[in-house]
């Protein structure tokens, strides 16, 4: 069935609510609360409250669709069909209420049944952790898969440490032979790289207390909590190649295509920056407009990063000017009937993001001669100094650098780098401690009494007042 992404995702609340569950809005990217996450980067991330305990919620089923952000995946983001910094992931959780049998049926019926998402079920093959005969009887008796479409991955357990942990169950679709072999268990692992069977929903099944001492003990109350991603769903429902040739990404590419005057579709480097700036826009306008700015570290590191990499690639575009800034309205302009943050605040972003352009564009062309310089001397791996320069005078976040040397067959020494880090993060130390030892001083002199200070002017004019 071709359906819009804002279809699929009102689609996915419905069907849930249909199910009894209560919608949960979005939560902002930047965790409340939590200061074990960096990014709200899932769907549960948001509901740990009512997971492990701390709130009660007012139905023990719950659907939402959430902004997420992963750092983890961007290197690849550009060169995989199906991964992004900043994507949408539809859940359903059930807090003690049901569990494995009713998640999975529910899974079935949304992905296959003609009201709702009128898949082929026979594109879908799905993972099972390999003790878990319990799931695997569910996919064969109340499912009906045959035993071929199974596989077991010792992988799949979901496990954070201490706490709730267990199984898991993904789903996946077969995009055909055009995407590659046709062997589903070796194209889906190791590391699920392949473009062919899609991973579109993982099930978690949260059954066992990973206790102290690294036993597993049942919980009383089993939860479920799922994750579905819009942007592969959309690109399964609207038959494209990848998740940017969906309508939640062309917009932004055609707008790219028209500030660049290049085409999509016709250089394979060139859609890679195609890609990476539709993904990295994204991302950078919906942080900013939760609360998140550029900076050196943290939060403000990453934006920083994915701009800069964005500017980066946009170069293979012929775009060596700011320009990132211009794409927020169409970010906004996508997004705002579920999510009207961006579109409410669009200028403020805009002046975000073309500052932090023009700072990097303001030694980008010197940083890249440097680098080119580098690269002529150097042998096989980048020196820590050199890679510390790029960084602390040419803006270059130190994971840019990576890229382009390993672009350019070159290895980065990370340990000189985070040694010559450190050697200036001691001089920054030492030179504050100055700052604050000079303010001290001033304190001194601020707190001594106005008629000795101005004795000189007094004892020139009006010698006798002070006696
Ligand atoms: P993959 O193996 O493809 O990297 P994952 O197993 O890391 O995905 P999960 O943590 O299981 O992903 O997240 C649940 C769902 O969210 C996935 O099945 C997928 O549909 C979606 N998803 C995960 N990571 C991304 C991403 N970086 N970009 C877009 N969608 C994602
Ligand atoms: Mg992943
Ligand atoms: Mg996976
Ligand atoms: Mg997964």
């Amino acid at each position: 069935k071709r359906l819009t992404a804002a279809e699929i995702r009102q689609m996915y609340l419905d069907f849930f609510v249909e199910k009894g569950h209560m919608i949960e809005p979005s939560a902002p990217l930047v965790p409340i609360d939590d200061n074990t996450l960096l990014w709200i980067n899932s769907g549960v991330a948001t509901l740990k409250k009512y997971f492990d305990g701390r709130v009660i919620p007012d139905n023990p089923r719950i659907t939402n669709a959430q902004k997420s952000i992963r750092t983890n995946d961007i290197e690849n983001v550009g060169f995989t069909a199906r991964h992004h910094t900043f994507f949408e992931m539809l859940g359903n959780f059930s807090i003690g209420d049901y569990f494995k049998k009713e998640a999975v049926a529910f899974a079935w019926e949304f992905l296959t049944s003609e009201k709702w998402m009128a898949m082929d079920p026979e594109k879908l093959y799905v993972t099972i952790h390999p003790e878990d005969t319990e799931a695997y009887e569910i996919w064969i008796n109340d499912i009906g898969l045959t035993d071929d479409r199974i596989t077991r991955i010792e992988g799949n357990f979901w496990d954070i440490g201490e706490g709730p942990s267990g199984p898991n169950t993904e789903i996946f679709y077969d995009r055909g032979e055009a995407y590659g072999k046709n062997d589903p268990a070796e194209e889906m692992y190791p590391g699920g790289e392949n473009e062919r069977y899609l991973e579109i929903w993982n099930l978690v099944f949260s059954e066992f207390n990973h206790n102290p001492d690294h036993t597993y003990s049942p919980l009383p109350k089993q939860n479920i909590d799922t994750g579905m991603g819009l942007e592969r769903m959309a690109s399964v429902s609207q038959n494209v190649r990848t998740n940017y040739d969906t309508d939640l990404f062309m917009p932004i590419i055609q707008e790219t295509e028209h500030l660049s005057g290049k085409s999509y579709g016709t250089d394979p480097d060139m859609d890679v920056a195609f890609k990476v700036i539709a993904d990295h826009i994204r991302t950078v306008a919906f942080a900013i407009g939760d609360g998140a700015l550029p900076s050196n570290e943290g939060r403000g590191y990453v934006l920083r990063r994915l701009l800069r990499r964005a500017v980066r690639f946009a170069q293979k575009l012929d775009i060596n000017e700011p320009f990132m800034y211009n794409l927020v309205d169409i970010v906004a302009a996508i997004m705002k009937p579920y999510y009207p943050s961006v579109e409410e605040q669009k200028d403020f972003i805009g002046r975000v993001i073309k500052s932090e352009e023009d700072r990097f564009h303001e030694t980008l062309e010197e940083g890249l001669v440097h680098f080119n310089r580098l690269k002529e001397s150097a042998d096989a791996e980048l020196r820590g100094e050199d890679v510390f320069k790029l960084y602390d005078t040419f803006g270059f976040p130190v994971e840019l650098t990576e890229e382009l040397a390993e672009e350019n067959g070159l290895k980065v020494d990370h340990a000189g780098f985070e040694k010559a880090m450190e050697e200036q993060r001691t001089r920054a130390r030492e030179s504050r401690q100055k700052i604050q030892s000079m303010q001290v001083q001033n304190e001194t002199l601020a707190n001594i009494k106005t008629p000795s200070v101005f004795v000189g002017y007094e004892t020139l004019e009006t010698t006798t007042v002070l006696e």
